[in-house]
């Protein structure tokens, strides 16, 4: 039979096409960013229908996200010519597993109606056993156990096979709980997230036959994003390849970034070993970007130790270097990011208009986005926030926006419902039910249905005097919106603090807590823009309303860990700052394995650009409801810096900012100036854009240091903004120990002072 035309092959460069016309036997695609992985896997697929090697569905072929397998699926439909009859077996590997554990859920001693968990219902299930075991819930909340099982489950451990070196976790009690949560679940015919792979391992251990099945069935396997796996489902793969070894994997160690939930990236190095014979490809072109951010990348890698090391290069040459700008605070960043997209909307820079959908802002951590989407709704600026939920549709912001409601609208039910018993304050399905019935009786919201309830002592317990409590808060924050002397953010502050809801997550001792405390701030932050708190309510309806608007050109906004694998013409990397990214957490870690990390994600980050990438820092930033002076990320001394341009941070007196609602005072004008001009703020630029990058990074460092404080000396008399005069009397690298004529003695970072005489 003469072979069928295969011209997708044309556009592939000979390794790439080596790594898609090999199909037997394993082959691992190790490239950097942009090198074309995906696009070789995604042809692979088509070569393997193209020459009748295998149907659709025998093709088993695991993606990182939902959105990508969709795109994988519509690329080998446009590239085929025609639509494919489904690829029922391209998915992620949880939504590859659900549909396997459906057919072999009895094996698990589950039905197949089996119902998969939110995180909701399975922390109420824990809490309900952590209760049971008689532990204090309080200082072991049933959120640290579920992290904890989570983690075992990442690496396919069933209670049984848990080592004793986990024997203290949780308390002592983890491993038992763990396995009276897996019966629990087996008896509610429930699965959590982290059972789909786990289960689905631990029956094909068990049996043979059923495995043997499926490896015959699924000729050939496929994985993209291969460096973030995690044990469970490095398992999972060995286990279904184990017959064939038609399994191709690709991956770029540099774009490890799910540490922290269990992937390791030495699934890549052990795919060799597992995979004797494995042919290794490696791919060295870069298709995406232009030579400046491909340098820029390459230079803040470089830092990482351990690395398997892969050179890249483009063709792409010319082209915008990577810009790199300082601001006053996140606000103004935000507003400045937002004139720079629509400048880019109109052509800018000798560069064609781009629409709305090339361009992305990658956040490090989701509070950053809310002043963006702030500001974007202010200047009407369509966006979409992908892979999360926008920042005033998270639970803890919508939690915290009912309280609001409920003080300004006491009638609002939907609110009051939302709160009752967030926290919990014993107030469960019965005593709500009882309030709801009290409120419908006497044709009056449930706030006033509540007071009636207990008035004819309808409840009883903890939760009546609980609720008590509520009401008497609700009517005095009530009382507190009209009173002058306290203003809306002290209210918000207040109601957060006195209702409880703050406290909750500072006893959440889960990875998302301190986000969730961060958003919370972040709240409270963005209600100084507005008079009072109703002024605030109707800009959220409005946000909110905002979403069913069908635009479709939209600005991306995600977090760093969402844009894997994806890639814009013009990327904003905002915050970066020591703090921030890196992360606090990362920091704070012995040894560099945390920090590395981070460095991968802002290797992702860069290489996200096609042809403009712009990373922006903040020397103020609200940090736990305080403002901090914040310093440049290391990364950005990283940055070669033959391939960034330094910008000026905008003028002083607005340059045309017009911003509603956010009206700078003189004095905070005059601020700026101050900084602007002052010699620190001049060390940061300098810093941002001329450091040498030829040498290691701690001697970088100290001649950092060095240049950041040898303007000042001990004895030195200065000024800051905040605290007015004081006397240095100490110095430690960049921190100036001060001891101010009114404030005290405090640290603080040098670029915030000026000599008192400058
Ligand atoms: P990442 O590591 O970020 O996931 P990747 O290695 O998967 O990147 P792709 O997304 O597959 O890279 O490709 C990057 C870009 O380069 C895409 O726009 C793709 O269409 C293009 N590209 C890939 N290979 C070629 C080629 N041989 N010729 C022209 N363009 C190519
Ligand atoms: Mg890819």
């Amino acid at each position: 039979m003469a072979a069928r035309p295969a011209p997708y092959l044309d556009s592939l460069n000979p390794a790439q096409r080596e790594a898609v016309e090999r199909l037997d036997g394993p082959v691992l695609m190790l490239a950097g960013a942009g090198t074309g992985k995906t696009k070789a896997l995604t042809t692979r697929i088509v070569h393997l229908l193209n020459t009748g090697r295998a149907a659709p569905n025998e093709i088993l072929a695991v993606t990182f996200t939902n959105k990508a397998a969709r795109e994988m699926k519509h690329r080998v439909g446009s590239m085929m010519g025609q639509a494919i009859e489904g690829m029922p077996w391209l998915g992620t590997f949880h939504s590859i597993c659900v549909k396997l554990l459906r057919r072999h859920a009895e094996l698990a001693g589950l039905k197949s109606n089996f119902t998969i968990l939110d995180t909701d219902d399975q922390l109420r299930l824990l809490k309900q056993l952590v209760q049971a075991a008689g532990i204090d819930d309080k200082r072991w909340p049933a959120r640290a156990l579920a992290a904890v099982i989570d983690n075992w489950k990442n690496r396919a451990w069933t209670p049984e096979q848990v080592p004793a070196s986990e024997a203290s976790a949780y308390n002592d009690k983890g491993i038992a709980l763990y396995a009276q949560y897996q019966t629990r679940l087996k008896e509610l015919n429930a699965v959590d997230f982290g059972d789909l792979l786990l289960h689905m391992v631990t029956i094909f251990q068990a049996h043979e036959d059923v495995l043997a099945q499926y490896q015959r069935w699924f000729c050939y396997i496929l994985v993209d994003e291969y460096q973030d796996t995690n044990v469970a489902q490095y398992l999972w793969l060995r286990l279904l390849a184990g017959g064939h070894k038609n399994i191709c994997c690709v991956g770029d160690d540099d774009q490890s970034i799910y540490g922290w939930r269990g992937a390791e990236v030495g699934n890549i190095l052990r795919f060799e070993k597992d995979f004797p014979g494995a042919h290794v490809v490696r791919l060295e072109q870069n298709y995406r970007s232009t030579a400046h951010i491909l340098a820029a990348a390459s230079g803040v890698i470089a830092g990482n130790k351990g690395r398997l090391g892969k050179e890249l290069w483009t063709d792409a040459e010319g082209g915008e270097k990577v810009r790199l700008i300082g601001h006053w605070d996140g606000e103004e960043e935000a507003r400045w990011i937002g004139e720079e997209i629509e400048a880019m909307q109109r052509g800018t820079r000798g560069m064609d208009p781009l629409s709305l959908d090339d361009m992305a802002i990658l956040v490090r951590a989701s509070h950053q986005m809310r002043a963006f989407e702030d500001r974007f709704l202010t200047i009407g600026l369509p966006y979409r926030v992908i892979g999360g939920p926008r920042f005033y549709e998270r639970m803890e912001i919508r939690d915290a926006m009912a309280y609001f409601r409920l003080v300004v609208s006491p009638s609002d039910d939907l609110a009051f419902e939302r709160i009752v018993n967030t926290p919990k304050r014993g107030l469960g399905d019965v005593a709500q039910q009882k309030i709801q019935r009290a409120a419908r009786a006497n044709g009056v919201p449930l706030v006033e249905g509540a007071a009636i309830l207990l008035e004819e002592k309808g409840l009883g317990g903890k939760g009546a005097a609980e609720l008590a409590r509520l009401l008497t808060c609700l009517s005095r924050w009530g009382r507190m919106v009209g009173d002058k002397s306290l203003s809306h953010v002290e209210l918000a502050e207040i109601i957060l603090d006195e209702s409880g809801y703050t406290e909750m997550w500072q006893n959440d001792k889960t990875p998302e807590a301190p986000g969730r405390l961060e958003n919370l701030k972040e709240l409270v932050k963005a209600l100084e823009q507005f008079e009072n708190l109703q002024g605030f309510l109707e800009h959220v309806s409005l946000i909110m309303d905002n979403e069913s608007e069908d635009v479709a050109e939209k600005v991306s906004i995600m977090t760093l860990h969402a844009a894997k694998g994806l890639e814009f013409p013009a990327v904003f990397l905002p915050g970066w700052e020591d703090g921030l990214f890196p992360s606090q957490r990362s920091m704070d870690e012995s040894g560099l394995k945390g920090v590395e990390e981070e460095r991968r994600l802002a290797y992702v980050g860069i290489t996200r650009a096609e042809q403009l990438c712009t990373i922006s820092f903040a020397g103020n930033r609200m940090v736990y409801g305080q403002w901090q002076s914040q310093m440049p990320s290391r990364f950005i001394d990283e940055l070669p810096e033959d391939h960034v341009e330094v910008l000026t941070p905008p003028g002083l007196y607005g340059g045309g900012y017009g911003a509603a609602g956010m009206q700078s005072s003189i004095e905070e004008k005059a601020a700026r100036a101050d900084v602007y001009n002052s010699p620190g703020w001049k060390r940061m630029q300098a810093r941002a854009g001329q450091r040498p990058v030829s040498q290691p990074s701690e001697a970088k460092n100290v001649v950092i240091d060095m240049a950041a404080t040898s303007a000042h000396i001990v004895g030195e008399r200065v000024f800051h903004q905040k605290f007015g005069y004081g006397l240095i009397i100490a110095i430690e690298g960049d921190k100036l120990e001060i001891d101010f004529e009114k404030a005290g003695t405090k640290k603080i970072v040098a670029r915030f002072v000026t000599g008192a005489d400058d």
